[in-house]
């Protein structure tokens, strides 16, 4: 990284790198499966651990070396990792810390295949996970007696409902709990949860990291102990490394990560309160329109939440819009529309947002980076296409 990195901003530090090789300002990809050494003993040397030189892309590869370091510039914490989903970051790091005959406490709504891990594959080798409500602080003190891990995810998935990270980084802490965030939803822009003494943070890079819907990856980052003991007892056997190509990508996308996050911040704050004036929008669900309690925040996503009115057909709401594309997924360039009743319907068992009464008339929506007032007028034609005609619009 830059020399001056304890005095410049982020915004400098992620667009400079250490010098490349052959001056190269961009990260050189390492296309290379292995990586050969120059003589036995230089092999010797660094079985031994006596130099770090790169041996095999599945544990390690000098393009992800750079990322990970701006992850950490980011973050704070002394080292991340990468892997090839956020599935797959977080399905690693959880695995880390976990052994059978253990419980996890989880927040309820967080998002739908991370419950299902830990509702499916977790509860068959014995792992136990009980569900609480992560804005009652007291609740989740209550059951963090004998539990293992704390799994968080503020704002949570559909709701978007804040967690007091800070109190419950202590109370997990004071009950030997070990902590993670799903830190994707806010970035490492708006929320530093290691600051606020959380353990381990991790990411869907997938969506603002790479912040081009063209890469699908996940990253962890923390202490260097609890990094560590996923890279030496999980992450190399199931082997879901990121690829040097889609590092670079990621690389990439931290370049223009504040900028776009600002502007993520202000289109889907605009869009979220004009949507809250309507009398045809039950309720919005966005960290920004809540009360104002203490907040971790020091800026928002664009995914947020509305319940429509029973005035509003969903399906033709849906098919009048012609700049939100209705899409999983989030944190591009584009902006995109979920109904909660379709993915209700998805495989019944195991859905996190049926279990936890996400109501059927809501619609998620991500904010791109098109100018909001085409985004605003593209709703508002959808409102009315989709008001039905015998309903009186008390507008
Ligand atoms: C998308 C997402 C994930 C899963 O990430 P993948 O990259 O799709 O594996 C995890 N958490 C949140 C909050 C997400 O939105």
């Amino acid at each position: 990284m830059t020399k001056n990195r304890n005095t410049t901003s982020i915004e400098t530090q992620l667009a400079h790198d250490d010098r490349h090789a052959e001056g190269a300002i961009a990260p050189p990809i390492y296309q290379t499966s292995l990586f050969t050494f120059e003589s036995y003993q230089a092999m010797v040397d660094r079985y031994r651990g006596d130099v770090t030189q790169a041996i095999y892309s599945r544990v390690d590869n000098p393009t992800n070396t750079v990322l990970h370091e701006k992850l950490v510039l980011l973050e704070g914490g002394d080292a991340a990792l990468s892997f090839s989903s956020g599935m797959a970051a977080i399905s690693n790091t959880i695995l880390s810390i976990v052994n059978p005959g253990d419980r996890i406490v989880c927040i309820k709504n967080v998002y739908a295949d991370t419950y299902r891990l830990l509702r499916g594959l977790c509860s068959r080798f014995g792992i136990e996970t009980i569900f609480v409500d992560g804005a009652d602080v007291a609740e989740v003190g209550r059951s963090l007696s004998g539990a293992k891990l704390l799994y968080l995810e503020s704002p949570n998935t559909w709701m978007f409902e804040e967690q007091d990270l800070k109190s419950l980084a202590t109370l997990a802490r004071a009950n030997d709990v070990t902590t993670i965030v799903d830190n994707s939803w806010a970035s490492p822009i708006n929320q530093s949860p290691l600051s606020l003494g959380i353990d381990l943070v991790v990411h869907s890079a997938t969506k603002y990291i790479s912040g081009h819907s063209d890469t699908v990856a996940g990253v962890v980052v923390g202490g260097a102990a609890l990094v560590e003991r996923i890279d030496q007892t999980v992450r190399p056997y199931l082997g879901a490394s990121l690829s040097a190509q889609d590092a670079a990508r990621l690389i990439r996308g931290l370049r223009t990560l504040p900028i776009r996050i600002q502007r993520h911040h202000e289109s889907g704050l605009t869009i979220a309160t004009r949507l809250a004036a309507r009398n045809d929008v039950v309720r919005v669900c966005h960290p920004g329109l809540q009360p104002k309690k203490s907040s971790c925040l020091a800026g928002y996503g664009s995914l947020f939440s509305f319940e429509l009115s029973d005035a509003i057909d969903i399906p033709t709401f849906c098919d009048a819009l012609e700049l939100f594309h209705l899409g999983v997924s989030w944190g591009g360039y584009e902006s995109l529309i979920v109904p909660a009743e379709v993915s209700l319907n998805q495989a019944g068992e195991n859905n996190a947002a049926v279990d936890f009464g996400v109501p059927p008339r809501m619609i998620r929506l991500f904010v791109g980076l098109e100018d909001p007032e085409d985004l605003w007028r593209d709703l508002e034609g959808a409102f009315s296409a989709a008001t039905k005609k015998l309903v009186i619009n008390t507008q």
